[in-house]
């Protein structure tokens, strides 16, 4: 069944209109300095469909920052350097506890639970670091590249505001390093990690990049394959289970799709063989996903159908 995109927008526009009745009802991340001066009150909705069209509403075409987003892409380099080797070193389970926690490094022996809490994205960063020239780089190249966009970089005042406050993040590349998985030094592997998170998309780049996972890893503008046949489906599988925090079962049970959240706002979602969605609106609910981005996807997903269940 090919998906049209032009004709999910009335829905888009609805859905759009709908939200500001959303806001107020969440906070913008206060944690990360160049975070907190964003217009807590926009929206945007991106569909990119297997057919090359696009449809949007709202704030769609405005950059925010991804955070953990670029986690699923930070995640597909290194397996590519790496291969499945990556995983003696981090796990493929929903961590239970917050993204940025200290606790589990210690009971899981430094070995964290999945690559989308912050000590997994830690050490998928240092087989980055370790192995590529400029890590920051490569990764915005790789988003650049799925994006169809030289637009998408990285926001280098997000960037450095969030690493004069980062000392949680230090503290759990310091402890992966005690049990002797980093490779590099603590602080190059924050520095790497912190400027992947500060990369900067607007929602039809991020429904653009994201759309290789709908489709077995093609690039369907160009038939290449620009992720190796199966990847899609297993980053996919942990999208699902541990892509929105604490909220993954929730999400899965009121959106039903593999999809990943940041704390700048952005939701990325996946309708394997149909399209991806990117949502942006910034205000968070106490997990750390967007109240207007969740609320969005839950419409969606109901009223056009979309859920893989
Ligand atoms: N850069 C943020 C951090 O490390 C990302 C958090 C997120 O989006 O989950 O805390």
């Amino acid at each position: 069944m090919t998906t049209n995109a032009t004709a999910f927008q009335p829905l888009l526009d609805s859905i759009a209109e709908e939200a500001p009745v959303y806001y107020g009802q969440g906070k913008v991340n206060s944690s990360i300095p160049g975070l907190a001066r964003v217009d807590p009150k926009q929206f945007g909705i991106a569909i990119a469909t297997l057919d090359g069209g696009v449809a949007t509403a709202g704030a769609a075409k405005v950059p925010f920052s991804i955070q953990s987003v670029s986690k699923v892409f930070s995640l597909c380099l290194a397996l590519d350097y790496m291969g499945e080797d990556l995983w003696t070193r981090v796990g493929r389970n929903p961590s239970g506890q917050r993204f940025n926690s200290l606790t589990r490094i210690e009971q899981e022996q430094g070995r964290p639970m999945n690559p989308f809490v912050n000590p997994g994205a830690l050490v998928v960063a240092d087989c980055l670091v370790e192995r590529a020239a400029t890590p920051i780089h490569t990764l915005i190249g790789f988003l650049r590249k799925l994006a169809h966009s030289q637009r998408v970089g990285c926001d280098y005042d997000v960037a450095k505001s969030e690493l004069s406050t980062a000392f949680r993040n230090y503290a759990a590349a310091s402890l992966l390093k005690e049990y002797g998985n980093l490779h590099g030094d603590p602080r190059a592997v924050v520095g790497a990690y912190t400027h992947f998170c500060a990369a900067s998309m607007t929602c039809v780049e991020l429904a653009k990049a994201a759309l290789p996972f709908a489709n077995d890893g093609k690039d369907p503008k160009t038939g290449r394959q620009v992720l190796p046949p199966g990847r899609a489906r297993r980053v996919n599988s942990l999208m699902l289970t541990c892509g929105l925090y604490d909220a993954a079962g929730d999400f899965a049970y009121r959106v039903g799709l593999p999809a990943k959240s940041g704390v700048g706002g952005g939701i990325m979602a996946i309708v394997p063989n149909r399209m991806a969605i990117a949502v942006w609106s910034p205000e968070l609910d106490p997990l750390g996903n967007s109240v207007a981005g969740f609320a969005a996807l839950e419409r969606l997903t109901r009223d056009g159908d979309l859920s893989v269940f």
